[in-house]
């Protein structure tokens, strides 16, 4: 896997793919029948189109690294100084590039068209997913695979995540509450932001515990309460941030919508004001059914039943959840054997599993244009 370990060496940060896409391109440009568009600065669609016509189908890999030192020892470790793909992406556009290289001789046994899309900027909202899809270049797409490397997992076994949300949505807050600053000894002078703050914390565990629906996996953290500098001193602001796990619409237009309305109205009783910053970052992962079995099916087809497996959801976010708004979207794991966590500067991975992966990509995007 010399192209794995090429960009595992030479990794770029979100928005910054210069190399990584320019390496793909010539990859790309280097095999038969593949026809290579740049939907934008630093993503790469290769289109390969079958002798027959048929549907459309994506398959999707992620190329950007993270902002860390890398830890793992291995002899082609990261030639960048703190930066590292230490979410295996690396590993992700490899593969595609191999399943693009079996499928670009395959042109006579294909119905349809494939679209390999290497995208940018996976780990920074906005995400490089909308850039995409905004350029409009997927608007013909009737199907979209992913596939993430995941450790811990046998290597080369590939796990279909649950129909429906494989991932949850993630939403921050920054609050800022505004009181009245005072002497210690005369609290009634004041508005005590620790106070509100206080108030505004513990109200908050209602909106789990009594407006989500019972069983509907749902998370509000507040992670960050700041104020305050004297014990003897009412402080004038507070700050609190908070992280918000969803894994459908309604209900996380329900969490945002409850949020503020707790926010506001304590504030208000206590005589204080606020500001609030309420981000929203990628959506869930919404599984399609059908293409989660087809993709299942063809797995194990090649890979062999043993070695497809059930994963559980994914409590992270991707922004491969963006692409549901064009068409339905299978997401899968792909197991990577023993090690450390994603995002972690100790992460590695075993390289033998990703024949499998590649063997399933290809198979999965046959069956799909096949069916
Ligand atoms: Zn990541
Ligand atoms: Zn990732």
């Amino acid at each position: 896997m010399q192209w794995r370990r090429h960009i595992h060496q030479n990794p770029e940060l979100s928005f910054q793919e210069e190399n990584t896409s320019k390496y793909v391109e010539e990859v790309l440009k280097s095999l038969p029948n593949i026809e290579v568009i740049r939907p934008a600065k630093t993503s790469v669609i290769g289109i390969l189109k079958g002798a027959k016509p048929g549907k459309t189908v994506a398959f999707r890999a992620d190329m950007d690294a993270l902002p860390m030192q890398e830890e793992s020892g291995v002899p082609y470790s990261s030639k960048v100084e703190n930066v590292m793909h230490s979410c295996g992406h690396d590993a992700h556009t490899a593969m595609l590039l191999g399943t693009a290289s079996t499928l670009s001789k395959m042109k006579d046994q294909i119905k349809g068209t494939v679209y390999f899309i290497f995208q940018h900027a996976e780990e920074t909202p906005p995400g490089g997913a909308v850039d995409i899809i905004n350029a409009g270049a997927l608007k013909d797409v009737d199907a979209f695979f992913g596939m993430h490397v995941l450790p811990n997992f046998p290597a080369g076994h590939v796990g279909i995540l649950p129909v429906g949300a494989a991932s949850t949505a993630q939403d921050v807050f920054d609050l800022h509450i505004i009181g009245k600053g005072s002497h210690g000894s005369m609290p009634h002078l004041g508005i005590d932001p620790v106070v509100v703050g206080a108030a505004i914390v513990t109200a908050l565990q209602s909106v789990v515990s009594r407006n989500v629906e019972p069983g509907e996996m749902t998370v509000v953290t507040i992670g960050k309460f700041q104020s305050g500098d004297a014990f003897n001193v009412i402080a004038d602001r507070a700050e609190l941030a908070a992280s918000i796990r969803t894994t459908s619409d309604d209900t996380r237009k329900l969490v945002e919508t409850r949020i503020k309305e707790i926010i506001d109205n304590i504030t208000k009783a206590y005589g204080a004001t606020y500001e609030l910053d309420y981000i929203s970052t990628y959506p869930a992962i919404q599984n399609d059914e059908a293409l989660n079995s087809l993709a299942r099916r063809s797995a194990a087809a090649v890979l062999g039943k043993d070695k497809v497996f059930d994963a559980p959801m994914m409590t992270a976010s991707e922004d491969f959840a963006y692409y549901r708004k064009i068409a339905p979207v299978s997401f899968m794991t792909l197991g990577i054997g023993e090690g450390a966590a994603n995002h972690n500067p100790k992460f590695t991975v075993d390289e033998n599993a990703l024949q499998n992966g590649v063997k399933a990509q290809v198979q999965i995007i046959l069956d799909y244009l096949n069916k």
